[in-house]
C-alpha cells in the first residue's frame, strides 16, 4: 500500500512509550502489566496503525464550514472511523464521551480560527473526525495522519482521554503541523513501519503541539501566564499515578508530572537518539520563558509568532532554525527590540539553543 507522506504526516501518540513502560514496570497486577506493556511496545502500535490505514474510508468532499466535526464510536476495536455518533450541528449523542470529544475539538478549532484566522487543520475548513472508544482500554490518544483517535484508558492508571482538552488540542495540533510543513516536520518514513518523529525536527513537532495545547487551555480558561498550570495531560491520570504527562514550566520534573517523564529543558542535554517527547522539552521551555517574561495572556502576542515561525521550517529543521524563525517573526510582527522580540530571544538563550 502506498502511503503519501502528505496525508500520513505522522503517527503521534500523546503518552510517550517511556511513561507506559514505567507504569508497566511498577504495577503489581499481572493483567495491568500485560496491558500497559503491550501498548508501550512498538509492535502493537504497528498492528493498530495498519488497521487504521486499511479500514479508513476515503474522505468525501471536505466541508468548507469553519467548524465541521464528526465523532465516531470505534466500539473498542481498531477499525476506523467506526459508527457515527454525532455530526456538526446535530443533537448531542447519548454517549457522554462522544460529547466531550466533540466539545474539545470545537475549542481547538475555535482557537485556531479566532486567534490565528486558520480554518481547521488544513486552513481550508477540513472536516475533523474523532473516533472515541478506540481499541480495548487504549491508554493513549493519537493523530493518525487523518483523524484523532482517543482511548478510554485502562481505568487503573489512565482515565478516558476524550475529556482532556490539552490532549485533544495536542493531537489536533499535529494535524495542523502536518499541513504546515510539506513532507512533515521531523517525519521519517521507513518502509514497513509507520511514519515516526525523529531528531530535532521531530522534537520541534512534538513541542509545537504541547505549546499550542497549553495556549488553547489558557485561552479557553481565560488564564494569564501566571495563573496557568503549564501542564499537558493533568486530567488523564488516576490518583496515585502522577499529576500530568508534561510540564512546560519544569520539563522533566516528575514531581509535577509522573514517573518516566524524562524531558530535558536544556539543549546541552539533548540526545539525538531520544524520543521526540524528550527533546521537545527544550522548545517547550523556550516558549514558557518567552511567555512568562512577556506576561499577560500567552496567546495574544506569541501565538502568531510561534505559528508563523514554525510555518517557515523545513522537514529537517533544527532547534536553532526554530529559534531564528520565531525571533525573526517576532521582530516583524511586534518590532525589533520590542518586548516580544526580546522575550523570544531570551527564551531560546535560556535553554542554550542560542549562545
Ligand atoms: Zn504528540
Amino acid at each position: 500500500m502506498n502511503i503519501s507522506p502528505a496525508r500520513y504526516g505522522c503517527v503521534c501518540f500523546a503518552v510517550p512509550r517511556k511513561i507506559l513502560a514505567q507504569m508497566a514496570n511498577d504495577t503489581d497486577d499481572d493483567e495491568d502489566r500485560r496491558h500497559l506493556g503491550k501498548h508501550a511496545a512498538q509492535s502493537s502500535m504497528l498492528r493498530g496503525h495498519r488497521a487504521v490505514l486499511h479500514q479508513h474510508k476515503p474522505e468525501a468532499h471536505p466541508g468548507r464550514q469553519a467548524l465541521h466535526r464528526q465523532v465516531f464510536d470505534a466500539n473498542r476495536s481498531t477499525l476506523l472511523p467506526g459508527n457515527l455518533l454525532r455530526d456538526e450541528g446535530g443533537p448531542p449523542a447519548r454517549d457522554k464521551v462522544a460529547n466531550q470529544a466533540y466539545d474539545n475539538v470545537g475549542i481547538a478549532l475555535q482557537f485556531y480560527k479566532t486567534v490565528l484566522a486558520r480554518a481547521s487543520v488544513d486552513g481550508k475548513g477540513e472536516r475533523i473526525q474523532v473516533s472515541v472508544h478506540y481499541d480495548d482500554r487504549f491508554p493513549n490518544a493519537m493523530w493518525t495522519g487523518r483523524q484523532v483517535i482517543v482511548g478510554d484508558g485502562d481505568g487503573r492508571h489512565f482515565k478516558g482521554f476524550a475529556q482532556s482538552l490539552g490532549i485533544i488540542a495536542h493531537e489536533f495540533s499535529h494535524g495542523v503541523m502536518q499541513h504546515m510543513v510539506p513532507g512533515g516536520l521531523g517525519v521519517v518514513q521507513v518502509t514497513g513501519k509507520p511514519p515516526a518523529l525523529k531528531g530535532e525536527a521531530g522534537a520541534l513537532n512534538e513541542s509545537f503541539c504541547d505549546v499550542f495545547a497549553s495556549m488553547i487551555k489558557q485561552w479557553h480558561a481565560g488564564q494569564d501566564v501566571a495563573a496557568a498550570d503549564w501542564l499537558v495531560g493533568e486530567d488523564i491520570l488516576t490518583p496515585g499515578n502522577g499529576n500530568a504527562i508534561r510540564s512546560l514550566k519544569e520539563p522533566g520534573n516528575d514531581k509535577l508530572t509522573c514517573k518516566g517523564d524524562d524531558q530535558v529543558s536544556d539543549y546541552r542535554h539533548y540526545k539525538a537518539t531520544s524520543d521526540a517527547h524528550t527533546g521537545s522539552g527544550i522548545a517547550n521551555h523556550a516558549f514558557y520563558i518567552a511567555a512568562s517574561t512577556l506576561g499577560g495572556n500567552s496567546w495574544e502576542k506569541l501565538a502568531s509568532v510561534w505559528f508563523k515561525g514554525f510555518d517557515r521550517l523545513r522537514p529537517r529543521a533544527t532547534f536553532l532554525d526554530a529559534a531564528h524563525a520565531t525571533i525573526d517573526v517576532a521582530a516583524t510582527l511586534h518590532g525589533k527590540q520590542s518586548d516580544a522580540h526580546r522575550a523570544v530571544k531570551d527564551g531560546w538563550k535560556r535553554v542554550n539553543v542560542l549562545a
